[in-house]
């Protein structure tokens, strides 16, 4: 049955592909070659990441103006409030805005160690940002609670002011127990947010990472996900075979669910994310 919808609903779905900037010469490689392999796809956008506190917001700038320069895609940087006074950040917006940039994921970013500042929130970066220009902006949203949130409905409201406030989407962070994406969306239907909750999808190749990222970000790892994995410690093949698998398993109940927005966390990698895509109905356009 699941094969068969999505045989209806070939065409209708839009993918975004989100990179982070490569570390050393052979991750540079393969993110270009992950770039040239996805872009044919023809994804509505694709994002880049950019390290909140590492300095790297020149290294995202530039592979956006490469990847727009090469493919003609329509190419986001992440941008955190953070970690820049508010002065700066109009500065970075006019400069996006000047060099033709007109999509932004705007984000808060993780709080430093020792961190004195007062408050700052992604909402304050999306007031900014409309300020400047009007920029198409996504922002995060959490499916199973921010850590930091005081409450699930608290977490819930900020959003819906992030979205009043002029975001046009929210891109979730991952997560695996796609009911609880299901219950989310539908509280943000219940509280009037109107954007696309779009599912951040991340296929799974390194099991025992995410298992450490996962109580830093309060996305529960289902049961039977540890049995998936286990014994393939020592098994990148078949691990990339089972993580491919899971991921199709959840965008196709996903898209039966009416969804028709997803983005890849494609960690800069092209094969599983393009095996997914094709699985969604979503073809080379030439
Ligand atoms: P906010 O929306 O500001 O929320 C942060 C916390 O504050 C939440 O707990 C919220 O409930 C609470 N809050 C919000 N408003 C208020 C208020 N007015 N009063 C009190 N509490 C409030 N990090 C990076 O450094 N670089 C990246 O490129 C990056 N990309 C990401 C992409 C996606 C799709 C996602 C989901 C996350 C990404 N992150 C990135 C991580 C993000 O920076 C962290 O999750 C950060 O801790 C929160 O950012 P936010 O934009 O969701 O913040």
């Amino acid at each position: 049955h699941l094969n068969h919808s999505l045989a209806e609903l070939n065409g209708n779905i839009n993918v975004s592909f989100e990179f982070f900037p490569a570390k050393n010469e052979n991750m540079e490689t393969m993110l270009w070659d992950s770039i040239h392999r996805l872009a044919p796809l023809k994804p509505k956008f694709v994002s880049v990441t950019y390290g909140a506190n590492s300095g790297e917001r020149d290294r995202t700038h530039s592979i956006v103006k490469r990847i727009r320069n090469e493919t003609g895609l329509i190419a986001a940087p992440h941008l955190t409030g953070i970690d820049a006074t508010p002065d700066e950040l109009r500065e970075i917006a006019r400069d996006y805005w000047d060099n033709g940039i007109r999509n932004i994921v705007a984000l808060r970013g993780d709080i430093p160690a020792g961190y004195t500042k007062p408050p700052f929130y992604a909402l304050d970066l999306v007031k900014l940002l409309k300020e400047v220009a009007d920029f198409d902006i996504s922002v995060a949203a959490y499916p199973e609670v921010h850590p930091e949130a005081k409450s699930a409905q608290a977490d819930l409201i900020y959003l819906k002011q992030k979205v009043e406030a002029g975001a046009n989407r929210a891109i979730t962070q991952f997560f695996f127990d796609v009911d609880s994406y299901l219950r989310f969306r539908d509280r943000c239907v219940a509280v009037g947010i109107e954007v696309e909750i779009v599912p951040g999808i991340l296929p799974v190749t390194n099991f025992k990472q995410l298992q450490k990222m996962a109580t830093l970000t309060n996305v529960k790892i289902p049961g039977w996900m540890n049995k998936m994995y286990e014994g393939l410690d020592n098994d990148q093949t078949t691990r990339n075979l089972v993580a491919a698998s899971i991921a199709m398993d959840m965008v196709k109940i996903l898209s039966k669910e009416g969804v028709k927005d997803f983005h890849f966390y494609t960690l800069n990698r092209s094969e599983l994310t393009y095996a997914i895509c094709h699985t969604l109905g979503v073809r080379p356009v030439s």
